[in-house]
C-alpha cells in the first residue's frame, strides 16, 4: 500500500514539474550571450527581421480557426496558400531547411531521428549531445550569415541554435526547454528590439510547439487545436503591438515547418516482417538500415508485399522528393499514406500526425505569411517550396553569400519591394 502511495505521489510530482513553466526571472537567467559581439556601421542600417514558426501550423488554421492578428500580416503583407514542406514533412528537417535553403537530405537532418554510418551514432530530437553537435548539421543557418556580416542575431529555440555550427552561435540564445511560457518568449523577443542599436539583434527566430502538439493529440479538426491555434494567435498579437511601440522597421515572417493530418489506422512493423538485426528509425516515415545485402533484400521482398507500405531504396526514393544523402538515409524508406502509420508496437491510434508525402497530402501543406516594410501589401502567391526563404531572408537583411543552396532567389524576390 505504501508502495502505491510513493508511487502515485512521485508521477502526480512528476506531472506537477513537467506542466510548470519557469518564471519571468528565470527564463532570463537561462538565456546564452556570446559577449563583445556589435553590430557593425553597416549592420545598424538594415532593416529586421522576426521569423516566428508555429509548429504543425496547417495551411488552412488561420482562416479555419478566425486566427484575426494571424490574419492582419496576411492581410498587410504576402501570403501564400499553402507552403509546401520538404521531405519527410517532419519538424527538424524542414526546421533546418528553412534557414539553410536546404533539403534535408543535404542540410544533414534528414529526419527527427537516423542513424549514421559514418559516426555509428544516432541522431535524436531528445538527445542533447546530438541536438548541440555542430557535425551533423550542414549549410550555413541564416543567423550564422548574419553573424558572419557583424549583424547580431538572437534564437528562442530554432532547431540547430543549440550547437555553435560554422563555430557560431547567435548572440543571444536559449537551450531548449519546453518549459519557457509562450508568452514569455514573445515579451523577450520584444525586449530585444528595446535594446541600443549595437547591441540589438536584427534577425531574431521564434519557435512555438503548442499547435502541433494539440494536433498530434486530438486532430487538426477539434476544438482543443482551435484553441492552441487561437492561444498562439494572441501571444503574436502582443508580438504585433510591441513591434509598433518600438518604432522600428520590422518585417514579421511566420511560417510552420509543415501540416497535420488525421489518422486512424496503424501498421505495426514488426507484426508484419522479421526485422532480424536491421536498425530502426521509427520516426515516422521510418527507415530500415541493413548493411547485409541478402537480409535487406529479403526485407525488401517481404514490404513489397505489404499493403498501405510503399517501400524505396535508398537510391530509388522518387527525385521529386530530392531525399539523397549516403551517411544517413536508411537502406529502405517506409511511406504510408494518411490515415495510416507505421509503428513499433501496438498501440491505439488516434488524433494526428505528419511526415507523410507533402506532395500527394495537402494536409501536409504549412504557412508563410510576410509583411512589414520589406514585402509587397496584400500580395497572394502560389504555393512554393520551404527551401526558398533562406534567399529571401538574406535579401531582405543584404546578407551575402557564395556556399551553393537548393532554394532559388528567383522564387521569392518578386514579393518585395524594390
Ligand atoms: P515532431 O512533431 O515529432 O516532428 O516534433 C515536434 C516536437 O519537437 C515538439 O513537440 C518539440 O517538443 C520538439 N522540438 C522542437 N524544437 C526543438 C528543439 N530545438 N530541441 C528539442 N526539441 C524540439
Ligand atoms: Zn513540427
Ligand atoms: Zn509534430
Amino acid at each position: 500500500m505504501k508502495k502505491i502511495v510513493a508511487i502515485v505521489t512521485m508521477s502526480v510530482t512528476c506531472l506537477a514539474l513537467y506542466a510548470q513553466t519557469y518564471s519571468y526571472e528565470e527564463v532570463l537567467s537561462l538565456e546564452r550571450k556570446v559577449e563583445g559581439r556589435k553590430n557593425s556601421d553597416w549592420a545598424m542600417q538594415q532593416p529586421y527581421v522576426i521569423m516566428l514558426s508555429i509548429d504543425g501550423f496547417r495551411y488552412d488554421y488561420a482562416e479555419r480557426y478566425g486566427a484575426t492578428n494571424i490574419q492582419s500580416i496576411i492581410d498587410s503583407g504576402v501570403s501564400t496558400e499553402r507552403m509546401i514542406p520538404s521531405f519527410p514533412s517532419k519538424t527538424f528537417p524542414n526546421h533546418y531547411a528553412i534557414v539553410t535553403g536546404m533539403y534535408p537530405g543535404n542540410n544533414g537532418l534528414v529526419s527527427n531521428e537516423f542513424y549514421s554510418r559514418e559516426k555509428d551514432y544516432w541522431y535524436n530530437i531528445r538527445d542533447k549531445k546530438a541536438v548541440t553537435d555542430a557535425s551533423w548539421y550542414s549549410g550555413v543557418p541564416i543567423w550564422v550569415l548574419a553573424e558572419q556580416h557583424q549583424m547580431l542575431s538572437a534564437n528562442f529555440f530554432w532547431v540547430g541554435s543549440e550547437a555553435p555550427i560554422e563555430g557560431i552561435y547567435s548572440t543571444y540564445s536559449y537551450p531548449y526547454t519546453s518549459r519557457v511560457a509562450n508568452e514569455h518568449r514573445v515579451d523577450r523577443i520584444v525586449e530585444w528590439l528595446g535594446f541600443s542599436e549595437r547591441e540589438r539583434p536584427h534577425l531574431i527566430l521564434g519557435y512555438f510547439s503548442l499547435v502541433d502538439d494539440a494536433g498530434h493529440r486530438y486532430g487538426p479538426e477539434h476544438e482543443k487545436t482551435k484553441e492552441a491555434v487561437l492561444e498562439i494567435d494572441r501571444v503574436i498579437g502582443k508580438l504585433l503591438k510591441g513591434i509598433e511601440s518600438s518604432g522600428l522597421p520590422v518585417n514579421v515572417v511566420l511560417v510552420s515547418d509543415h501540416g497535420m493530418a488525421n489518422i486512424s489506422r496503424g501498421i505495426v512493423l514488426p507484426e508484419v516482417l522479421d526485422l532480424d538485426d536491421a536498425k530502426v528509425a521509427y520516426s515516422f516515415p521510418p527507415m530500415i538500415y541493413q548493411p547485409d545485402s541478402a537480409k535487406l533484400e529479403k526485407l525488401y521482398n517481404e514490404l513489397l508485399k505489404v499493403e498501405n507500405i510503399d517501400v524505396y531504396k535508398a537510391d530509388a526514393v522518387p527525385d521529386y522528393l530530392m531525399f539523397e544523402n549516403e551517411d544517413c538515409i536508411g537502406d529502405l524508406v517506409l511511406i504510408s499514406k494518411a490515415p495510416t502509420v507505421i509503428l513499433d508496437k501496438a498501440k491505439p491510434v488516434s488524433g494526428g500526425t505528419h511526415g507523410f508525402n507533402p506532395f500527394d497530402h495537402e494536409e501536409m501543406g504549412a504557412i508563410f505569411y510576410g509583411s512589414g516594410p520589406s514585402f509587397k501589401e496584400g500580395v497572394e502567391i502560389s504555393p512554393f517550396q520551404n527551401i526558398h526563404i533562406y534567399p529571401l531572408l538574406a535579401e531582405i537583411l543584404g546578407l551575402k553569400y557564395s556556399h551553393e543552396i537548393d532554394g532559388k532567389s528567383a522564387v521569392l524576390g518578386g514579393i518585395l519591394r524594390k
